[in-house]
């Protein structure tokens, strides 16, 4: 069984406790004694004097009695003396104290010497002396007893007793209990912290007071802090790439099974991007080894600048590089983390004033659908990494066909929407905003169209989204409202001066520039801001932006009106329709089409109610139907648009259907 410190020095001091105590015990004991022989001697040299006295004096043992008062004097001037007898055997003849009248039996009395003067003063009644006195020639021997006062010995003996429970029992408990926490302050604590500090090396203890404690203390925590260093820098070795100072393949198993692990519970894909440089071995062959190490560490750090710093890379061979992105939303924002990427890699490179021009090919594969694991992911995204080198290097393909049409798709319909625009390709289409109960058309909404050339016509369906994804919309969307303003103003001049409602993406408007564009070109226009309404969806509340509250106030300031598109199919939400500056709003088709079902009239006559609490128009979508229309009056709704008064139309088939409209 081990000991603790604590344990051993209370086991200590116990042990020096106990000797100390028998030690005094024994002098108490010693004290005891000769306190008791000083009472006895006194007691037995009074007995001697007496006896001394009564047998110098008394004749007959009759005249005993003449004594009482010699008798009386001795027993009160001594304090342990009760009472004093004369007997002549065992008939007293005199007492001092009439109570005793027989004699005490001889065993009561001190007569033994084997007995110590503690243990007479303890079990004897009293001691005996002689009297002896001749009456004539006859030798009398008469016996002189002093009973002891007890109560006045006890007495006498209990306060040396207090004494010493005090100073022998007491005191040495008070240091010991002393002793003892001065042992668990100054060693037992500090060697438990340093036990602690051993084991689990986490808390450094503060400094303590005992020097070789410290000394301890102080060596295990350096000793600790040099492992700790150590440990980091072998961890840090055995995954980073000497050469770049990138992650090697190390690194990139343990990200990426990180990776699986949180993309299990998020449910979250990553793309896994093999990158290889096109013709590095040229480099090396003609520019020698330390060219192309340069290049390489060069190359390191472009791409680490070129990806989100939250992603990863890795250096897995030679001139081979693995990237993974998981930050992006969309398939676009993907493809432009790897267009900068290789943008990066195909500058023109200086090594030693050696100009120096190369490229990369890159394959991705995507986690979950093209692999599940780092092998799998590493093989597909190598093997779409060589089909992108088949294909003229310089480029990037995706593991799957699909994926890899879809892309190219995309990248073609990018470039050639922005071609469009040069071009003139886009044309703004107008339909018209009904009033329910008059059917007289109070206003229209510029509804994009691009007419191209080689395609035909491409409803705003399929580049809307992707202008928006790109950042294209920003441009384009700078011309639609420059072309629905001076359209305003053109049918103004023709006597057609209804509002025009135009639709702003939430990226467009929340552009910096746009506030000063709009300015300028209300100035430049001239025109009147009561005729143009801004069309914006739910998403733009969802960008947690504070800026949209600003630029919605700014809007609203200049005179236009804001309408909610499409209101109930996105992230509807009282709180903003109360916060934000919000004239109109437009239900949607989809509660439209279900308006003779009570759960969709439920929807509509809700939103029209609420729009009449709120001082807001409400504006229904895509009414098809004579009977919608009917429906819409009934519940009071004030406007509604859609193909049962006109499908939206080009400018001059919208000014002829205007002119031959009859209202209802
Ligand atoms: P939106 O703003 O909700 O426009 C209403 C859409 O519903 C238009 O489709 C319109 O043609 C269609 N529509 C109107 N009445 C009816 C109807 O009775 N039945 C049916 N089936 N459809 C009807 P369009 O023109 O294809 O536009 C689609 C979306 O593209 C628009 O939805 C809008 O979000 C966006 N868009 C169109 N032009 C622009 C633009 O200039 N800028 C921006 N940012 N987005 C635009
Ligand atoms: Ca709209
Ligand atoms: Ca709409």
């Amino acid at each position: 069984m081990l000991l603790t410190i604590q344990k051993f020095a209370l086991i200590m001091l116990f042990i020096i406790l106990t000797l100390v105590s028998s030690v005094f015990t024994k002098y108490f004991l010693d004290q005891k004694e000769k306190t008791a022989s000083v009472i006895l001697n006194s007691l037995k040299n009074d007995m001697s004097e007496l006896s001394y006295i009564l047998s110098k004096n008394i004749t007959h043992n009759l005249n005993a009695n003449t004594y009482r008062a010699v008798l009386d004097r001795t027993a009160s001037n001594n304090d342990y003396i009760l009472a004093i007898l004369i007997l002549d055997d065992n008939d007293v003849l005199v007492s001092t104290d009439p109570h005793f009248k027989t004699a005490p039996s001889r065993t009561d009395i001190f007569n033994d010497d084997t007995l110590t003067s503690h243990e007479v003063l303890d079990h004897k009644k009293g001691i005996e002396g002689r009297i002896r006195y001749y009456e004539g020639k006859a030798l009398h021997t008469l016996r002189l007893m002093f009973l002891f006062d007890r109560s006045e010995i006890n007495e006498h003996f209990e306060a040396s007793k207090m004494d010493f429970a005090l100073y022998f029992a007491l005191l040495p408990i008070l240091v010991i209990f002393l002793s003892w926490l001065v042992v668990r302050y100054f060693v037992a604590t500090p060697l438990e912290l340093l036990r602690q500090f051993a084991y689990y090396h986490n808390v450094v203890p503060k400094a303590f007071k005992l020097k070789e404690l410290e000394a301890i203390r102080s060596s295990m925590a350096q000793t600790f802090a040099r492992l700790d260093e150590e440990q980091n820098e072998l961890y840090a070795m055995a995954r980073t790439d000497s050469l770049s100072g990138l992650a090697n393949r190390n690194a990139l198993n343990e990200y990426t099974e990180r990776l699986i692990a949180d993309a299990l519970h998020t449910n979250k894909e990553f793309a896994f991007l093999f990158l290889d440089i096109d013709h590095f071995k040229t480099v090396n062959d003609e520019l020698g080894h330390l060219i192309g190490d340069e290049l390489l560490k060069n190359v390191s750090s472009k791409i680490t600048a070129a990806i989100p710093s939250n992603d990863f890379v890795a250096r897995v061979g030679g001139d081979e590089f693995v990237v993974v992105l998981h930050q992006y939303d969309t398939l676009s924002e993907l493809t432009n983390i790897i267009d900068r990427i290789q943008q990066t890699i195909n500058d023109q490179w200086v090594i030693q004033t050696n100009p120096i021009t190369i490229s990369s090919s890159i394959g991705i594969a995507f986690y979950p659908k093209d692999g599940v694991d780092i092998t799998s992911l590493m093989q597909h995204s190598s093997m779409a990494m060589s089909e992108a080198k088949k294909e003229g290097r310089a480029q990037y393909h995706f593991f799957t066909d699909a994926l890899n049409k879809q892309v190219q798709e995309t990248i073609a319909l990018d470039k050639t929407m922005r071609q469009a625009l040069i071009n003139n390709e886009y044309e703004l289409y107008y339909q018209p905003k009904t009033d329910v109960k008059s059917g007289a058309i109070v206003g229209a909404e510029a509804l994009i169209r691009w007419i191209s050339p080689a395609k035909g016509f491409i409803p705003p369906n399929v580049f809307i989204p992707l202008a928006e994804e790109n950042g294209f919309i920003v441009e384009l969307g700078d011309w639609v409202l420059k072309e629905a303003i001076s359209q305003q103003l053109k049918w103004k001049e023709k006597g057609l001066d209804i509002s025009i409602a135009i639709n702003i993406a939430a990226k467009q408007l929340l552009e910096p520039t746009f506030e000063y564009k709009l300015t300028t070109l209300l100035q430049e226009s001239q025109v009147d801001t009561s005729k143009i309404t801004i069309e914006i969806t739910e998403y733009l509340f969802l960008e947690n932006n504070k800026n949209n509250l600003r630029v919605l106030n700014f809007i609203h300031n200049k005179g236009i009106k804001i309408a909610l598109d499409d209101f109930g199919t996105g992230y509807s939400s009282l709180s903003y329709l109360k916060k934000f500056p919000i004239d109109i709003l437009k239900i949607d088709k989809l509660f439209m089409d279900d308006y003779h079902t009570p759960e969709g009239a439920i929807f509509v006559e809700t939103i029209v109610k609420m729009g009449q609490t709120l001082k807001m128009d409400i504006i229904a979508e895509g009414v098809e139907e004579k009977g919608q229309v009917e429906y819409l009056r009934i519940i009071d709704c004030a406007t509604y648009q859609g193909y049962y008064c006109s499908r939206p139309l080009a400018v001059k088939d919208f000014e002829s259907f205007h002119q031959t409209y009859i209202p209802n």
